[in-house]
């Protein structure tokens, strides 16, 4: 069975891998961007979407999700995750390797890649472990995992505190193509930490994670990757002192490129301090200062940071509702991305439309090396429609998310999701209707 071509027309087309921002008209056919131009004229039993007022964009691109599928599926599947990720405007994922099992040989990445075909709605590709079950200790089969279909390699969730080990595994990284993917954490500096270090941590009596427990692994790793030559992408970037050191490296020559996520762009320390300790502000690296806040910002327009990923961490209710020192960090991040950014940036004209798409989907796809992120005719029909002004309500009913644990639930921000097509089929279609708070609880 062949899909009906769909004709997305009259909405404004932002594809900053071609420079395009205008008002145009996007038709999918078979499954590709069969043309994007002036008013196409509608293909026989086409559907039609009129999407005046509408931002028309390559589908966002998360370098960095933890579906919690094999192992935790408590907490997320692959089919609420990619649900998740549908209803945020992504239609590419790339999952962390930290499951049960660990993703760490070619027969686990075999059986992930089987259930993503099986039960995604989107397009997911996996990142396989550094070292065997995320121990530190021994290098994971990195040319038999690639084989089975990896796009980068990371310990994400720990460091790997071994600068050996770091090296060799860049060494493999750079032999099969691979991208070594780092978070950057000293385990000795942020031992025991529960927050970011500093005024607010000493008023509240939490222990901290100090700036340095990041910028001392980052500065660390952009050694080793001088010495190696292998590209080098820093997760979750969350200090000042992180991004001036990146910001060097590039300049000498290393290939690095790193990601920030919408809370560390949006959310300070304060929050754990106002919110009297919800766990919904708990994360690893955590919300820094104002100081840090405002140097990710500035590095989202200057070129430094390269991507937003959301690090969507999926966590059951009961984990989170421990003591704010003994809840697991991290917190849900696909469907709440762009109301978050948007409601943030573009009212204050801190980004563009286009930049931000830019982070969005056609930056993160080169950092990887990865297919997307363009709306090029010929491509897989991969795309997001969004209003920079309709609000969006975030109510438990309507997350798709298998886990609640966002600090935004129960916030209405500007900026919509509307429609998200994967592939030419439609994935994702906002409901108004799921989204009053008090409304009958919708079948699902
Ligand atoms: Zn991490």
């Amino acid at each position: 069975m062949t899909d009906k071509p769909i004709l997305i027309a009259g909405g404004r087309v932002v594809d900053p891998s071609r420079g395009v921002d205008q008002v145009l008209d996007v038709l999918m056919k078979d499954g590709v961007i069969a043309r994007v131009g002036e008013r196409i004229a509608a293909p026989k039993g086409a559907d039609v979407f009129y999407a005046e007022g509408l931002v028309v964009a390559p589908g966002f691109v998360d370098l960095h999700v933890h579906f919690r599928e094999p192992g935790f599926e408590h907490k997320e599947t692959i089919a609420t995750g990619t649900a998740s990720a549908a209803a945020g405007g992504y239609t590419t994922v790339c999952c962390m390797a930290n499951t049960d099992p660990v993703i760490d040989d070619a027969p686990a990445v075999a059986f992930l890649v089987r259930r993503i075909r099986e039960t995604a709605k989107i397009r997911v590709l996996p990142i396989g472990a550094v070292t065997k079950n995320l121990e530190g200790k021994e290098l994971s089969e990195i040319g038999l995992m690639k084989a089975e279909g990896i796009v980068a390699i990371s310990d994400d969730g720990k460091p790997v505190s071994n600068g050996q080990l770091m090296r060799r595994a860049m060494e493999y990284a750079s032999m099969f193509s691979l991208p070594v993917v780092v978070h950057a954490e000293d385990p000795h500096l942020a031992q025991g930490g529960a927050m970011n270090e500093g005024l607010v941590s000493t008023r509240l009596g939490l222990p901290g994670m100090p700036n340095a427990a990041e910028s001392a692994m980052v500065a660390r790793d952009l050694q080793i990757a001088a010495l190696t030559g292998t590209p080098l992408h820093f997760a979750h970037v969350s200090t000042k002192e992180s991004l001036a050191l990146i910001r060097q490296a590039r300049a000498s020559g290393v290939k690095v490129t790193c990601e920030a996520t919408p809370h560390h762009l949006t959310l300070t320390d304060d929050a754990v301090s106002r919110s009297r300790y919800d766990t919904n502000y708990k994360m690893n690296p955590p919300l820094r200062t104002e100081e840090d806040r405002q140097a990710l910002v500035d590095a989202l327009n200057d070129g430094t940071i390269d991507a937003i990923a959301t690090d969507h961490a999926p966590h059951h209710p009961d984990e989170k509702a421990l003591e704010f020192a003994d809840a697991p960090f991290g917190i849900i991040g696909l469907e709440t991305a762009l109301p978050v950014l948007v409601d943030a940036f573009l009212p204050a004209k801190v980004l563009s439309v286009s930049r931000l798409v830019e982070l969005l989907s056609t930056s993160p796809c080169r950092a990887f090396g990865l297919q997307g992120g363009t709306l090029a005719e010929g491509v897989s029909a991969d795309v997001v429609v969004f209003s920079t002004e309709n609000k969006t309500t975030f109510t438990a009913e309507a997350l798709e998310s298998r886990s609640r644990n966002t600090p935004w639930l129960g916030r209405t921000l500007r900026g919509r999701v509307e429609r998200t097509y994967f592939g030419g089929r439609e994935v994702y279609r906002y409901d108004e209707s799921r989204r009053r708070p008090a409304a009958a609880p919708a079948s699902r």
